[in-house]
C-alpha cells in the first residue's frame, strides 16, 4: 500500500474562525503537529482564508485533503471562484487540485514568478514529503489582476518578494485588512530556504509598512491587530536590517570564509547556536535546507550586486 494512502495517521482538524466580518481562517492541526509546531517557533503549522465565502487564499499542505474533503462536504455554502496563491510552497498550494474538483470553475492564480515550482513541482527533500505530503502539479495562471473583487470588498495584490521571488499579499484598504501569507511568520526568523532574498524581504515590509493596517492575517495564524501590525512588521524589518548590516560590515573588511561570516553574525553563545554551526536548529533537522546561510548568501549578493 502506498504511503500517502493511510498518512496521516492520526486525522487533521479544520477549525473555523471568522477573524473579520466574512474573513474566514482555516486552521488544521493534530497532536503531531502541535508538537512540531511547538518546536518550529510556535507557529501554526498551516492555515489559509476564505474570504466572502468565494476567494481562497492559499489551501494549506496535501496531508490534510481528506480532512478538508470531509469539511467541504459538510459545508456546502461556499462557491469558490478564485484560489489564490500566496507562494510557491507546498504548504499554500498543497489542495488547490482538491479544491477545484469541488469547485471545478475555481482558477488557481499565482505570481507569474512562482508559476514554475506550482505547475512543475521539483523533487523535494523527504522531510517535505513526510510533513506536507505529495506535491501534486497545479495548473495555475498568472495573476495579472492588480485587484481581486468579491460581492463585498477589494482585495489590492501586492508582491512581496523576499521570503519566495513570487511572494504575493492581499490587501484589503476598505477594511485595513492584510492577508499576509509568509510575509511575517515571525519577527526573528533567520533559518530560511534556498530561495529568500533578504533585501528584497527587507523592500517588501518597507512597501507593507506604508499601509494602513488594522489587522495583520498571517499564513501561519498569527493574527496582528492595530499598533501591533507596524510594530511587528517594524522588527522584523529592523532584525533583517541588523543581520544585513553585520554581514556587509564583516565583507568588506576583505575575503572571509561563510563559516567565519555566520560564527560573526550569529554571535550568542547559546548550545544550539554552537551545535549547529550557528546554522540554527531548523538547519540540523532538515539537512540544511532550512539554514541562516541561505540569508547571509542573499545578503552577500544583494552587496556585490548593488
Ligand atoms: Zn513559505
Amino acid at each position: 500500500m502506498r504511503f500517502s494512502y493511510w498518512f496521516p495517521i492520526i486525522p487533521l482538524n479544520i477549525k473555523v474562525e471568522e477573524i473579520v466580518d466574512g474573513i474566514e481562517l482555516f486552521r488544521i492541526d493534530n497532536f503531531a503537529t502541535k508538537i512540531l509546531s511547538k518546536f518550529a517557533g510556535n507557529y501554526e503549522y498551516a492555515t489559509f482564508y476564505i474570504i466572502d465565502k468565494s476567494v481562497m487564499f492559499d489551501t494549506g499542505f496535501a496531508w490534510s485533503a481528506r480532512s478538508l474533503k470531509k469539511y467541504f462536504n459538510e459545508n456546502k455554502n461556499y462557491s469558490i471562484e478564485k484560489i489564490v496563491i500566496s507562494h510557491a510552497h507546498e504548504d499554500h498550494y498543497g489542495n488547490a487540485v482538491l479544491m477545484q474538483d469541488f469547485f471545478p470553475d475555481a482558477k488557481v492564480l499565482a505570481h507569474k514568478k512562482a508559476i514554475k515550482e506550482i505547475k512543475y513541482p521539483k523533487q523535494k527533500s523527504f522531510y517535505r514529503y513526510f510533513i506536507f505530503g505529495p506535491d501534486i502539479p497545479i495548473d495555475v495562471e498568472i495573476l495579472e489582476d492588480k485587484t481581486i473583487s468579491t460581492n463585498h470588498r477589494d482585495l489590492e495584490v501586492v508582491f512581496t518578494p523576499g521570503h519566495t521571488p513570487g511572494h504575493i499579499v492581499l490587501y484589503d484598504k476598505q477594511n485595513r485588512v492584510l492577508l499576509s501569507g509568509d510575509l511575517f511568520i515571525s519577527e526573528d526568523v533567520d533559518t530560511q530556504l534556498h530561495e529568500v532574498n533578504g533585501m528584497d524581504w527587507i523592500r517588501s515590509l518597507e512597501d507593507i509598512l506604508r499601509l494602513d493596517l488594522d489587522y495583520i492575517l498571517d499564513g501561519h495564524g498569527k493574527i496582528l491587530k492595530s499598533n501591533e501590525c507596524q510594530n511587528s512588521l517594524c522588527r522584523k524589518m529592523e532584525y533583517l536590517k541588523v543581520i544585513n548590516m553585520k554581514v556587509v560590515s564583516e565583507i568588506e573588511k576583505g575575503p572571509i570564509s561563510e563559516k567565519e561570516l555566520l560564527v560573526s553574525v550569529f554571535n550568542d553563545s547559546s548550545l544550539v547556536n554552537k551545535y549547529t554551526m550557528r546554522e540554527g536548529w531548523m538547519s540540523a533537522i532538515t539537512g540544511g535546507d532550512f539554514s541562516r546561510s541561505h540569508l547571509v548568501r542573499s545578503f552577500i549578493k544583494s552587496y556585490l550586486d548593488r
